[in-house]
């Protein structure tokens, strides 16, 4: 299908690229395109202006320090993939990532990208709930540090103002002795999961669960941190019975609606069996 007319900027420099956006009210960021050219096609978006982010060498590294990982926005999925460091320094966002579409589209897609799109069962988003991350704006007067807790508005709606543009996402840091898991369900590899979850906990000198974070993605209209199952594992030996507490608490603890792909009593049951399921794997490691 043919886009709809706009014009185009490729400029080099993140300052250049706000003082555009925030030149033209309506105008938009390009990254990957793997989703805001889909959009353009079927007319959901039609910018005057798209602004090209593939210049902006900053926002292209990976860096990994005592404080964490911080990702910048046009690192692609293909480079978490292939970046051997992450492996250790974050196993469970590479987990995550596996599971992110095709070869193709994880050539393209990116970091920024995922975030800015909101897509309420993609993968990072959930890596970043519940991981407490931190997204980096830059807006043409200022730049700005977002919580993610306070990011995501909705479907494909977030707390970014029309003039800024994602530069970073920070992972607090990952200790290696952290026990992780992440699974989802998707009718097809390579889909967007019909429910998903993320966990992990860290370990006292006795042996139980401390820091239990649950993220869970495809059972609201945003990415969800899942204190009631997170409290249901605290403090616990990480057992049979615990984990399937957990699980119970986390169905309880949602309320999807039904749409066309699956009924919203579906999506309860599946998180708590992806719960159920990524705790086993972090509790087997
Ligand atoms: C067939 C198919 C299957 C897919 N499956 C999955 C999947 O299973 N899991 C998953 O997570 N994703 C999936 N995706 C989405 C893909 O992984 C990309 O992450 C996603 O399209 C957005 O990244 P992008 O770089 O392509 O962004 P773009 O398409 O370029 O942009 C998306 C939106 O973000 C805005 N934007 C881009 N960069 C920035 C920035 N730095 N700051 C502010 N706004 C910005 C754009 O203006 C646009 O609104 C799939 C896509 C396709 C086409």
């Amino acid at each position: 299908m043919k886009l709809p007319p706009f014009d185009y900027a490729c400029p080099e420099s993140v300052a250049d690229a706000v003082a555009l956006l925030a030149a033209h009210d309506d105008a938009k960021p390009l990254a990957g395109g793997q989703s805001l050219v889909p959009m353009l096609a079927f007319r959901v978006a039609s910018p005057s202006l798209v602004v090209d982010l593939r210049k902006l060498k900053d926002l292209q590294q990976i860096k990994i320090s005592a404080n964490g990982v911080t990702l910048g926005a046009m690192v692609r999925w293909c480079d978490i993939l292939e970046d051997a460091k992450l492996r250790t320094a974050h196993p469970l966002l590479v987990a995550a990532v596996k599971h992110v579409a095709h070869y193709q589209i994880r050539n393209r897609g990116t970091v920024g990208g995922s975030l800015a799109h909101a897509d309420p069962a993609a993968e990072l988003p959930c890596i970043a709930v519940a991981c407490e991350a931190e997204i980096a704006v830059a807006g043409k007067a200022a730049t700005r540090t977002i919580a993610v807790a306070d990011f995501f508005k909705g479907p494909l709606m977030t707390a970014l103002a029309g003039d800024e543009i994602i530069t970073e996402l920070r992972l607090p840091p990952w200790p290696a002795a952290r026990r992780f898991g992440f699974e989802e369900f998707a009718r097809r590899q390579g889909d967007f999961a019909i429910a998903g979850a993320a966990v992990y906990y860290d370990l006292d000198g006795g042996g139980k669960a401390r820091n239990v974070h649950v993220g869970a993605i495809g059972v609201a209209d945003r990415p969800l941190r899942l204190h009631a199952a997170e409290n249901a594992l605290n403090g616990k030996t990480v057992d049979e019975a615990a984990i399937a507490a957990a699980a119970a608490a986390a169905s309880a603890e949602v309320d999807p609606p039904d749409d066309i792909h699956a009924s919203g009593a579906y999506r309860r049951a599946l998180i708590g069996t992806m719960v159920e399921r990524a705790l086993n794997a972090a509790a087997a490691a």
